[in-house]
């Protein structure tokens, strides 16, 4: 018998007072007890709306069935099959959107807490051993570039059908967004080791510090015994919007603010960081980015930050639940206005951000009202940190290095639903191909393209 609570089970956190001064995982994971509560309300439905939500296509009601049924390995070895990063996407995917927007138990009430269950399994699995078994080799190479969700997935599913795949990554860590990006908070770095772990023992081998465009070029990996490359290099350029002001001193990207902080341990207190301590910090956008910015800012010592969006809370893009925390946490949020100057003291560091009011008017080709400036309705915010969150594109280096790939007009590879590109054995996708977008759009791409890559080398 179904369990016929129409609401989830909850998921206990860290109180908003202790964790706004750490970087300690927000969300704790459901207890053994909690997780067999939540899978009982899985109805195992014959066509589970569930998985059409889901973009990698995660056989969502398989899992839970074994887990309810106290299966747990085997509900690992059948989550592991369909997603090569699962304790990472039960903590950051936008379920709201995807697979639990579907779920038929939402129709009268709360549908079944996919992404807590996914997280439960998943970080039981990551600690037991439970993997996806290696295949026997065929012999073919494939290099991957970028050691992202979508690098990371199309090289552990290459390898599972037998490729010998090596990575190619431009940091000294591997993990892409999710080693640089999103803070410990929200994912914690040894989640993104232990998965990375579980790809190395499938065969993957990982290169750092290998800048390709610089080190080699594309060409030269097909022409040193690679049969194949895919290009996962992520939108890791920051946009700025030519806001005078931009230059000064303290006013930096939300990817080097997160870089400083994530990449050179700035959230630990033992270890040197380059990362300034702030006292009143702007952030500006209203992603999941400048939330992330935000909320870090607050831990690294910032006495107030605030967000600075141009429409209204109707229209954030951040989910909802992490604009929930960061208000939580003590985050102000200035809607309907926008940075027109950044105003600097006598030693060239930001002090303040001039702002004005904006009201919203017919929708834009992004389906949202678009933001206009009242005339005359200007305003200071004191700051000694701006933080820019307003979009990231694709690195050039690629584009530039690799004749006869294209390119559209904002700098993403252009490839067919397969991830096949203009180039005669290149593939792309994830941020490289779509611009900035989601971790499982990423691995999907990444996986569409290692089943397209197996076939045309078949
Ligand atoms: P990336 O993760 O960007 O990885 C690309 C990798 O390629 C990087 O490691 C880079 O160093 C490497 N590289 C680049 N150029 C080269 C080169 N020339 N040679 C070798 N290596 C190279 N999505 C969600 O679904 N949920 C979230 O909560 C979420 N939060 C986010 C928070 C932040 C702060 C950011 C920045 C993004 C967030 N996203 C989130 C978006 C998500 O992280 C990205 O869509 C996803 O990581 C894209 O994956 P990717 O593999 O295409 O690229
Ligand atoms: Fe379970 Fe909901 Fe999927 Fe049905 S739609 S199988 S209830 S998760």
């Amino acid at each position: 018998m179904a369990n016929m609570t129409p609401v989830k089970t909850p998921a206990r956190e860290l109180s908003p007072e202790i964790r706004s001064k750490c970087f300690d995982e927000v969300a704790f994971a459901y207890t053994d007890e909690e997780a067999a509560l939540e899978a009982s309300r899985c109805l195992n439905c014959k066509n589970p709306l569930c998985v059409t939500g889901c973009p990698v296509g995660v056989r969502i009601p398989n899992f839970i069935k074994l887990l309810a049924d106290g299966d747990l390995k085997a509900s690992a070895d059948s989550l592991l099959s369909d997603n090569a990063l699962p304790s990472v996407c039960g903590r950051v995917c936008p379920q709201e959107n995807q697979c639990e927007s579907k779920c038929v138990r939402g129709v009268k009430g709360e549908p079944v807490a996919i992404g807590r269950l996914e997280r439960y399994v998943a970080d039981k699995a990551l600690y037991s051993g439970s993997a996806a078994p290696a295949a026997s080799q065929n012999g073919k190479r494939v290099a991957v570039i970028g050691s992202g969700p979508s690098g990371l997935t199309c090289a552990g599913e290459l390898a599972k059908k037998g490729f010998d795949v090596t990575v190619y990554e431009a940091l000294h860590k591997a993990g892409g967004v999710l080693r640089y990006g999103i803070p410990e908070f929200r994912l914690p770095k040894k989640i993104v080791d232990a998965e990375i772990e579980k790809l190395r023992d499938l065969g993957v081998k990982i290169e750092l510090d290998s800048v390709i465009g610089a080190v080699y070029t594309v060409d030269e990996l097909l022409e040193n015994g690679f049969s194949a490359v895919y290009v996962a290099t992520g939108a890791g350029l920051p946009n700025f919007s030519g806001v005078p002001g931009e230059s000064l001193v303290g006013v930096s990207s939300a990817n080097e603010y997160l870089t400083r902080v994530n990449l050179m341990k700035g959230y630990d207190k033992r270890a040197d960081t380059p990362v300034i301590k702030s006292k009143n910090v702007i952030v500006i956008g209203g992603g999941n980015v400048a939330m992330d910015a935000a909320r870090s800012a607050l831990r690294m010592g910032a006495e107030s930050v605030t967000v600075v969006y141009r429409r209204s809370d109707k229209e954030l893009p951040a989910r909802a639940e992490e604009v929930h925390h960061a208000m939580e946490e003590g985050i102000v949020f200035h809607f309907l206005a926008a940075p027109v100057e950044y105003l600097g003291d006598e030693n060239g560091r930001v002090r303040a951000a001039r702002c004005i009011k904006m009201e919203l008017s017919e929708p834009d080709a992004s389906g949202r009202r678009r933001p206009v400036p009242i005339a005359g309705s200007e305003f200071e915010i004191a700051a000694d940190t701006v933080i820019v969150a307003i979009g990231t594109s694709p690195n050039p280096l690629i584009r530039n290095t690799t004749a006869g790939l294209d390119t559209d007009r904002k700098g993403c590879i252009v490839t067919d639903e397969f991830g096949r590109t203009s180039k005669k054995g290149v593939y792309a996708g994830g941020d490289a191909s779509t611009g900035a977008a989601t971790v499982i759009l990423a691995m999907g791409a990444g996986k569409k393209a290692a089943a397209a890559i197996a076939k045309d080398l078949s």
